[in-house]
């Protein structure tokens, strides 16, 4: 696989009208019902990609497996690979360097929004973790220009790879663990915002910590105040910012190991914060019928609507809980909703919460409503990229 990544004169992948309009609309996707011809491409090369009269689109990488059979890495005609790599790994972190402030922690290398579509990188202070999502990104000569261009730009004490199963079987990869590439350190202690994180490299959700809502938390501290009440708070992300406003916090998880670290970083931060394991839907509906109020809570989920069918029943979701929140939160209350399933657009999710303010007869006042946080760059002409919606309210009434 890494052979053909690595040789001149690319084989042609020809994708019908569709696939090409779809390219020329901006996007970098072409589904496999879109590809006319692959014949003899192995997997995981690089490849030209011509319309079905032959007009060249550029140069994508190819998957044999995937729906996703063709992302474009460039419009134009690549001669030297690793150099490209070089190049587009620089840009990622240059483009950090003008945008990130106040943390150590950050996402370093965001696939197609870094045009380096199947890789993700993520900086926890002097600890590196990346994730290999395509044929073509587990190529050795990728994994090769990667680690060497990270070492030489960030220095890292180590670089760990976080390896989901999942994904590789269906890139028909072959299985491999989680591990360290380079050092030895699978530990350190991050900070966001002037808050402090423990992190267990190879422990945890997705690369450890949800760095896209950086931006979100310091957001949120600025409104919270009085009771707060954190749901889904995972490792105590909102919670531990909420500390230094008000007067108590609670943080709900139905994950005991989450709110063990949490609990650690609470310590760490010198916070009294209260964590309670349970459904967070049992949870409110318990609380919502015995009266409990709050004057800040968030809600802040897992992607209910990972695929299209998913989709009612994720709306249904947000209602139930937003509904719920709203009917806790006292008058001057502040809510900070989030969504990160991205087949809920911005005006789906908002839809939603008008239902729901509706039904609670409440009025929300919209503060502000954000996305994820800029080392999660948001392509116009991929819709995917903008996933995260972080609404925050205030209650009347
Ligand atoms: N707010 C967190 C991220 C939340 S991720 C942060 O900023 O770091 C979603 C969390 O929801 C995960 O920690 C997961 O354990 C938890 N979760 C999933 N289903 C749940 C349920 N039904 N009740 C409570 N927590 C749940």
């Amino acid at each position: 696989m890494s052979k053909s990544t690595s040789l001149p004169g690319f084989p042609t992948v020809k994708v019908s009208p569709r696939g090409a309009a779809r390219l020329k609309d901006g996007h970098v996707w072409v589904y496999r019902s879109d590809i006319v011809s692959t014949d003899g491409v192995p997997p995981g090369s690089l490849v030209v990609v011509a319309d079905h009269r032959g007009q060249v689109l550029g140069t994508a990488l190819y998957s044999s497996s995937s729906q996703i059979a063709i992302r474009l890495i460039s419009r134009e005609p690549v001669v030297d690979f690793p150099a490209l790599l070089r190049q587009r790994i620089a840009d990622a972190i240059a483009y950090r360097e003008l945008l990130i402030h106040d943390t150590n922690a950050y996402r370093v290398i965001f696939s197609e929004a870094d045009f380096l579509p199947g890789l993700i990188v993520d900086r926890y202070n002097d600890v590196l973790s990346m994730q290999i999502l395509t044929q073509a990104m587990d190529a050795e000569i990728v994994r090769e220009s990667l680690l060497t261009a990270l070492s030489d730009k960030l220095h890292p004490a180590s670089v760990v790879e976080r390896v989901d199963p999942r994904v590789r079987q269906l890139e028909e990869l072959p299985p491999r663990p989680s591990g360290l590439l380079q050092g030895e350190q699978i530990s350190t202690i991050f900070s966001m915002n002037g808050v402090q994180f423990h992190f267990e490299a190879l422990e945890g959700q997705k690369t450890g910590a949800f760095l896209d809502q950086r931006e979100n938390y310091a957001a949120a501290a600025q409104y919270a105040h009085g009771e707060a009440l954190d749901v889904f708070c995972y490792q105590g992300g909102f919670a531990l910012h909420l500390a230094a406003r008000c007067s108590h916090v609670s943080g709900v998880d139905s994950s005991r190991p989450a709110l063990e670290v949490a609990d650690q970083n609470a310590s760490l931060n010198h916070r009294d914060i209260e964590w309670i394991e349970a459904s967070a839907f049992d949870l409110l509906k318990d609380y919502a019928h015995s009266g409990q109020h709050y004057d800040t809570i968030i809600v802040d989920p897992p992607a209910f609507a990972k695929t299209k069918r998913d989709l009612d029943a994720a709306m249904r979701g947000y209602k139930e809980l937003n509904l719920r929140a709203l009917k806790m939160l006292r008058p001057g209350g502040v809510l900070v909703t989030c969504s990160c399933s991205y087949r809920v657009t911005q005006t789906d999710f908002l839809g939603v919460l008008a239902d729901a303010a509706r039904d609670a007869h409440r009025s929300l006042r919209l503060t502000e409503v954000r996305g994820a946080a800029k080392d999660h760059p948001m392509l116009l002409n991929i819709p995917e990229t903008a996933y995260l919606k972080c609404v925050i309210a205030s209650v009347s009434n």
